[in-house]
């Protein structure tokens, strides 16, 4: 791993502005100075404000959007661009989310489209991707996350210097107690890895953290960290109680 790991917390619908409030009164992960991990929240767009006012000095926590536009304004009701996001105070953004791809339709092209506008927005985008269950009982688990990848490596290409992480989140994880074993997490970031390095270069390719997201739990972080590319977690459900995330970020200390 190079660098800190990287603990993410996706709230998904979850947490309005008082709740956010409340959580990070009871966030308190037990760092000994100097050992915390990079530490991400990403609420609702209506819980922003409320997050970026009660966010902790220590550990340090960055903030994010769960999803933006790719177009820079118009008629798109119920949207926000990657210029709207960042003016609110975002400084990442999830893009390409399984929740988005299977439950709104988003596509490979339009997740490309919103990771061009992220960075054009000076956004870090944490770009997702993923196998179905079935994807990956018909051994297509490869040919399903690089198609993923490619869709976005022409525009990772074309912004060299611009910082990106890049979660695998097998979907038969997501929210479902299901965890990939360190290995299945290894081997798919692996995977990822190869082709970053072989499309960007060592020193670009290398480097871009791959987190991985699926049921991650207090018990199982320091396990999935320890696996072979892993550079952070990206955690759905035990990110929504503070103590529970704070154990998480505990773990990521340690990793
Ligand atoms: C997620 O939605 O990004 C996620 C990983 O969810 P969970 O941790 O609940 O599986």
């Amino acid at each position: 791993m190079t660098g800190k790991p990287v603990i993410a917390g996706n709230w998904k619908m979850n947490l309005n502005p008082d709740e956010v409030r409340k959580f990070f009164q009871d966030f308190r992960p037990n760092l000994s100075s100097g050992s915390a991990p990079e530490v991400l929240v990403f609420p609702t767009s209506v819980s922003l404000f409320a997050a970026q006012v009660a966010l902790p000095a220590d550990p340090e926590v960055g903030v994010g959007v769960q999803n933006i536009h790719w177009k820079a304004g118009g008629a798109f009701t119920g949207e926000i661009s990657a210029a709207m996001a960042k003016a609110s105070g975002a400084e990442f953004t999830l893009i390409g989310h399984s929740e988005r791809r299977h439950l709104f339709g988003e596509t490979d092209e339009e997740v490309g489209l919103k990771v061009g506008a992220a960075l054009g927005a000076d956004l870090v985008p944490v770009i997702c991707v993923g196998e179905k269950l079935e994807e990956r009982r018909e051994g297509r688990l490869s040919e399903v996350i690089l198609r993923q990848l490619d869709a976005v490596l022409p525009v990772l290409g074309s912004h060299p210097t611009k910082r990106i992480l890049l979660a695998y989140e097998p979907v038969w994880a997501i929210g479902t107690g299901e965890t990939a074993t360190p290995e299945d997490a290894a081997e798919a970031h692996l995977i990822l890895r190869g082709r970053l390095v072989e499309a960007l270069g060592r020193e670009n390719g290398g480097t871009i953290p791959i987190l991985y997201g699926g049921s991650v739990k207090p018990d199982n972080t320091a396990e999935l960290l320890g696996a072979p590319e892993v550079g952070g977690v990206l955690v759905g459900g035990a990110s929504l109680d503070p103590v529970s995330f704070s154990k998480i970020v505990e773990a990521g200390a340690g990793a």
